[in-house]
């Protein structure tokens, strides 16, 4: 299927269901009290429509529209794009720059709350499914948050930053988290946080087109590297941003693991063959080149659609860059089949 077609007709291409895996929220009652905060992270409510949240004071301030927390605006534009359900998650980075670890986990938990408040709302519609904050400034808090969300509040899974402030997934504290998702069977969404090397890409944006997805590409190898995928093979891993740059680098990254005794570690095979087992990827990428090879290499049944929105990437876009990359089959499996195969399992 190859399109390159204006808007009208482009949407009235796919009529079947359409899952956003990758939609974020900021819950009313986090800004709220994000709000009554005189230190950071703070949230100033503007009348002129110039809000914003700001984490800390080297950090830039970030807009807040209605379309981070207004749920009517949120249904209005997910009908506008067909988008049928929304896999809710809040926004990196999340609770870890709060000053202390008992204040990240009272927020973690006000935003996992109102979450699932919200899939609860709707859930006659199927309108929402709900991913949990972890506060992972204290794992072992993380690890008994993510059991009480999947166990008391019915959502079916954490999202988790590549890296805790400076600190990827691969650091052995986090073990905790990995032995509570694989028992639970619930998804782990690796979203980048804050890219570690960050002051080194303030200049054009870099931070959004590169830092996250390289972000998300070393602590991936990272993880392989350090054993969490030997330890739990059976977690279900979803990587935003069709895995970083893993698909394009996987030839490279193994050939240096077969090559070079520094490269070996302790892996028996190659590091991508440890991320294979337990990875799926948004298809957020605008590339058909790129989703192509992803779906070569995880497989188009792990392959899951998502959008990013609130933030300005464009739900069109990504509609439009898998539509011209797959088959009506391969899109069944992509827009809804292969997230609700994952979370039943
Ligand atoms: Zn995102």
């Amino acid at each position: 299927m190859r399109l390159n077609l204006s808007s009208t007709r482009f949407l009235s291409l796919y009529s079947g269901k359409i899952t956003d895996i990758h939609a974020h929220i900021y819950p009313k009652n986090y800004l709220k009290e994000l709000e009554k905060r005189t230190a950071y992270p703070v949230f100033r409510a503007n009348p002129n429509g110039t809000s914003f949240i700001q984490f800390s004071d080297s950090s830039r301030s970030f807009p807040v529209t209605d379309s981070f927390y207004d749920l009517d605006y949120r249904i209005k534009e997910m009908g506008k794009f067909k988008i049928t359900t929304e896999l809710l998650s809040a926004i990196n980075p999340w609770t870890d720059s709060f000053p202390s670890p008992e204040l990240a986990v009272r927020f973690s938990r006000l935003i996992n709350d109102e979450i699932s408040t919200i899939v609860s709302q709707y859930k006659n519609e199927r309108r929402f499914q709900g991913l949990a904050t972890l506060p992972l400034l204290s794992p072992v808090d993380a690890a008994k948050e993510l059991e009480r969300a999947i166990d008391e509040l019915g959502l079916v899974g954490a999202i988790i930053g590549t890296n805790v402030n400076g600190t990827y997934l691969s650091d052995e504290r986090f073990l905790g988290i990995f032995e509570v998702a694989q028992r639970k069977r619930c998804l782990l969404f690796i979203h980048p946080s804050i890219p570690i090397g960050t002051d080194k890409l303030r200049d054009y944006g870099l931070v959004r087109s590169l830092g996250y997805v390289f972000d998300s590409t070393v602590n991936l190898v990272k993880m392989a590297y350090a054993g969490v995928f030997d330890k739990f093979p059976e977690l279900k891993l979803i990587s935003a941003h069709l895995s970083g740059a893993l698909p394009y680098l996987q030839g490279r990254i193994d050939v240096a693991w077969k090559m070079f005794p520094e490269s070996k570690g302790n892996l028996s095979e190659p590091p991508s063959n440890k991320i294979r087992k337990v990875l799926h990827a948004d298809t957020i990428s605008y590339s058909k080149g790129a989703l192509r090879l992803a779906s070569d290499l995880i497989g188009v049944e792990r392959l899951m659609f998502g959008t990013d929105f609130p933030f300005e990437w464009g739900t069109e876009n990504a509609r439009k860059s898998v539509e011209e990359a797959f088959s009506d089959d391969e899109l069944r499996l992509i827009y809804s089949e292969n997230f609700d195969r994952v979370i039943k399992f």
